[in-house]
């Protein structure tokens, strides 16, 4: 078992200057906050973080690293928040803490090879400081050497988990060290029985080979020797259990036809020294062809360089040779943790915007590419690197566009999840739709049937096929409701000349109306008779020969605005208008009605509906013909966006009035859009003010505030 203070020697070893102090900080804290706890072993709990230290420690990681290695569990396991750890050990400890717990926190739960690779694209893409990755690695990696005291369920899941998410993971950063280690345990947990099964039958190779393998090291130390290429070391293995079983399985041949079941490493000072020992290996024993790699010249797209060839040893005995420098060597070990070996006080990655580049694109072009239509697409992610990964409840990733909301997540799930959408959950809250979600949340779909998408919803979801989806069944409903008014104008417009609309429509002369205007079937024509695009009398027009157009009676005047009106496509206020939702409706600009209050409609000439407030002077003083008044009430929409209203004001010319006023305003929170002030006679100015309004009680509201201010002699609605 590890002692802190092995740990702290660990640390200097490397660096010297570490600080020290805050390593011991951090193990003092820990130690507190998790004492008492213990894990599946028996063992106390502190073991945990002070071995996640020591493997970070064994990567020469900074001491704010280890530090946080220290304290990686104190959030999700103890009372600690992130401000205590902050407060104490600083931005950058604190953050990297965070990271971990948030991580950890991500519900994972398909092994589906698609949703695996989002996964951890996203888990990436959260991480903003590479040191959050490489403490969660070496969590990991202690909970993987320490798997077998869990619960068999627990056990399959969290092997799964490293096999699918987190030895990738590492193999992408390079960390070959790690991401082995990981991938003997999973293979451990996963398939106990072929495990065994072929550790035991690789070990026999083993002994057999244990007498070449030491030969073959020494001849090839030999050779190298005679032909005065310096070596650094060679070491001699066998191939990994895992890496053993792959091939089993994907070539279906048996242990016996593994040709490179033992690899030997031959390090150089020197690139030059590395060709100069291909050739003298070449020359000692036959390269079996095609086996001759040169990852030096190409390297890996994760950093990764060496020589890799295959001999036949003068027994027949096959093996691998790996030739490499020791600096390519340190970092195929070590990856990235290679270039992080930190000096203290070194700026963070998170704001080494190069080296983040680096590492999202060494993330793409690392993938292994099937098709060119996948080369495209992750050609595609590459050059908009903008896209937020989130979830549903059950841990499924659903990529996104940056700026995506759950409108759109409705849609990624299923259209009619979309269509029927009334509300989000984002991580347990309620948001409101308009929300833009963002990496890592995981997003809750409220759904009722029978409710249909909101042309408002277009102002946000971002998302093609949201949008496409929305406006499609808009369009639909619209359509609907053009047919429905056209017909009513159609028959309307048919019986001033006594003629029989049914009839009508069901003559053989549709078809005429139908070149002529375009489209299918009557429908059609009557759509866009409500659209206003053909009016009611065009159409009769086509299906009657004019002379027997014969006018019944006069036209009605309320019914000819009704045509009018129409506006298609038309944004609804949130006014409803009794008996025609169709029309446009607006609010008059002399009253500016607003929610809550008494309305009536107006209907104008051409421009739809006007609403007023019921005690406008315009209506009281029935300036307006009574015979086209309508009745209007508000929508009970939940819609809460604000109404501008405009106030006038008769004060008293003094200094400071505006700043008066405004600060009144602002005092009961309301928003000043407009503000001007007209002076009139000597002592009395006139002061516009453009107010933004809730509803009726918020209006009452800051007339009565404004009225309280000293100096101020009238205030009424609208302009003067
Ligand atoms: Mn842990």
């Amino acid at each position: 078992m590890i002692r802190f203070e092995d740990l702290l020697d660990r640390v200097r070893s490397y660096n010297p200057d570490a600080d020290l102090e805050l390593l011991r900080r951090a193990y003092v804290f820990s130690a507190l906050e998790h004492k008492g706890q213990v894990r599946h072993s028996g063992e106390p709990y502190l073991i945990h973080p002070l071995e996640v230290a020591d493997i970070l420690a064994g990567m020469k990681l900074d001491a704010v690293c280890v530090a946080a290695g220290l304290l990686h569990d104190v959030v999700e396991d103890t009372l600690t928040t992130p401000a205590t750890l902050r407060e104490k050990f600083g931005e950058d400890v604190a953050h990297i803490v965070e990271g971990v717990t948030k991580i950890g926190a991500i519900p994972f739960s398909s092994s589906e090879e698609r949703q695996v690779e989002n996964f951890r694209k996203m888990l990436l893409a959260m991480v903003d400081d590479i040191r959050v990755i490489l403490v969660k690695l070496a969590d990991r990696l202690h909970n993987m050497r320490t798997l077998q005291h869990m619960s068999e369920e627990r056990r399959i899941r969290i092997a799964q988990e490293t096999l699918d998410i987190y030895a990738p993971i590492a193999n992408r950063l390079g960390m070959s060290k790690i991401k082995n280690e990981l991938e003997e345990l999973s293979f451990k947990f996963l398939e106990p029985v072929a495990y065994d099964a072929l550790k035991e039958r690789v070990e026999a190779k083993r002994r057999a080979a244990e007498g070449s393998i030491e030969e073959l090291k020494s001849r090839i130390v030999a050779k190298l020797g005679d032909a005065q290429v310096p070596v650094v070391a060679v070491d001699g293995r066998i191939k990994r259990l895992y890496s053993i079983w792959l091939k089993l399985k994907k070539q279906k041949i048996d242990l016996d036809q593994v040709y490179d079941l033992i690899a030997l490493r031959v390090v150089t000072p020197s690139v030059k020294d590395c060709y100069a020992a291909l050739g003298i290996i070449h020359q000692t024993w036959s390269p079996v062809p095609g086996r001759i790699k040169d990852f030096i010249a190409m390297p890996r797209p994760n950093g990764y360089q060496s020589l890799h060839t295959s001999v036949i040893s003068e027994r027949g005995l096959p093996f691998e040779v790996q030739i490499r420098t020791e600096e390519m060597h340190r970092r195929a070990e070590e990856g990235i943790a290679a270039h992080w070996k930190y000096k203290e006080g070194r700026v963070g990655a998170g704001r080494d915007e190069q080296y983040f580049q680096w590492l999202r694109q060494l993330l793409e072009w690392q993938q292994e590419v099937r098709d060119p239509q996948e080369f495209l697409t992750n050609l595609k992610i590459d050059l908009y690197p903008e896209e937020v990964y989130t979830f549903t409840p059950r841990g499924q990733v659903k990529v996104l566009p940056k700026g995506a909301t759950p409108i759109d997540f409705a849609y990624a799930i299923h259209t009619d999840v979309g269509h029927q959408c009334v509300g989000a959950r984002v991580n347990g809250r309620m948001v409101p739709l308009r929300t833009r979600l963002k990496n890592g949340d995981i997003v809750e779909v409220m759904t009722a049937a029978g409710t249909k998408p909101s042309r408002d919803w277009l102002s946000f979801a971002v998302t093609s096929r949201a949008r496409n989806k929305i406006k499609h069944l808009i369009q639909a409903e619209e359509k609907v409701r053009a047919v429905e008014l056209g017909r009513k104008v159609f028959e309307k417009e048919a019986r001033r000349y006594d003629l029989n609309p049914a009839k009508l429509l069901e003559s053989d002369k549709v078809a005429a109306a139908l070149t002529e205007f375009g489209g299918q079937k009557t429908e059609d024509l009557l759509a866009q008779v409500g659209y206003g695009k053909v009016s009611a009398r065009q159409l009769l027009d086509k299906l009657v020969p004019q002379e027997q157009l014969k006018e019944r009676a006069p036209e009605h005047p309320v019914l000819q605005a009704v045509k009018r009106v129409l506006k298609p496509g038309g944004e609804p206020d949130r006014i409803k208008v009794r008996g025609a939702d169709e029309l446009m409706v607006f609010r008059a600009r002399c009253c500016n009605p607003i929610r809550g209050e008494k309305i009536v409609g107006y209907i104008t000439r051409g421009k739809g509906v006007s609403v007023h407030s019921a005690n406008c002077p315009n209506v009281v003083n029935l300036q307006y013909d009574p015979e086209r008044r309508i009745e209007v009430e508000w929508d009970k929409g939940s819609d809460t966006a604000p109404y501008t209203v405009r106030l006038t004001m008769e004060v008293e010319d003094r200094k400071g009035m505006l700043a008066a006023l405004s600060a009144r305003v602002a005092e009961i929170n309301t928003n000043i859009t407009n503000l001007e002030a007209t002076t009139g006679d000597a002592v009395h100015a006139t002061i516009g003010m453009t107010v933004e309004i809730r509803d009726m009680k918020h209006l009452e509201k800051v007339i009565k505030s404004l009225r309280g201010v000293a100096g101020v002699l009238d205030v009424s609605r609208g302009p003067r």
